[in-house]
């Protein structure tokens, strides 16, 4: 039988780490460990996003291309939805994943800031001036134990220098699991689920399939 789990289907094995965020049960014995450790350090390991199914993300995906949500320029201001299908389905990939190839459907992967350095009130936006600002102290905290090894199995995965995601400081993923989950990954069970999917810009994603796997997928296979 076809393991859908790489691709947000079927029936992950999940704990709920922090309320209302599930994680994979393989991957929350060290996310524990990374958190006590930022904890000792002065920092509050505060999940903003984690496991995601294939429905969630398809739903980001149809709203985005429907005009339901905003969908925001590569330099992060409002713009006009294009038109053009594939010009369409290019500014949704700039800030979100193709439903099936998200990597928050691992359950491996999160989007954490630092909980103590949030501003009461505040709302979360998972920017770079984010990073760059409140939450620098902690990201670099994370970047010091990642590089050191001392990260419990977690590292950054959209970086600078791979494929055309925006790099995201805020994501990080337990990458010793999410290797085997990612193992048997297939183009053509993905696509196949789109075949049957009432998926927005369906036809120029399936027509463009193996480009844009090169450019928003395999990358991020690390
Ligand atoms: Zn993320």
């Amino acid at each position: 039988m076809t393991d859908l789990l790489p691709y947000g289907l079927g029936s992950p094995d999940l704990v709920e780490f922090q309320p209302g965020y599930f994680v994979d049960r393989a991957i929350a014995k060290d996310l524990q460990a990374l958190s006590n450790d930022a904890k000792m350090n002065g920092f509050g390991l505060r999940i903003e996003s984690a496991y995601r199914s294939f429905e969630k993300q398809l739903s980001i995906w149809n709203r985005k291309a429907r005009g339901e949500l905003p969908l925001l320029s590569d330099t992060g201001e409002l713009m006009e939805r294009p038109k053009d299908e594939e010009e369409l389905m290019y500014a949704i990939l700039t800030w979100s994943a193709l439903p099936g190839a998200s990597r928050h459907h691992l359950g491996t992967d999160i989007d954490v800031v630092d909980g103590t350095a949030c501003p009461e009130g505040y709302e979360v936006q998972l920017t770079p001036a984010e990073c760059n600002g409140m939450f620098a102290e902690f990201h670099a905290f994370l970047t010091s134990r990642m590089d050191a090894g001392l990260s419990f199995g977690f590292s950054r995965v959209f970086v600078p220098g791979r494929g055309k995601i925006r790099p995201e400081g805020w994501h990080i993923a337990h990458l010793p699991t999410s290797r085997k989950r990612l193992e048997h990954f297939s183009l053509d069970v993905l696509r196949g689920i789109y075949e049957q999917s009432e998926m927005e810009c369906k036809r120029v994603v399936l027509a463009r399939l193996p480009k844009l796997a090169e450019e928003y997928i395999y990358p991020y296979f690390v």
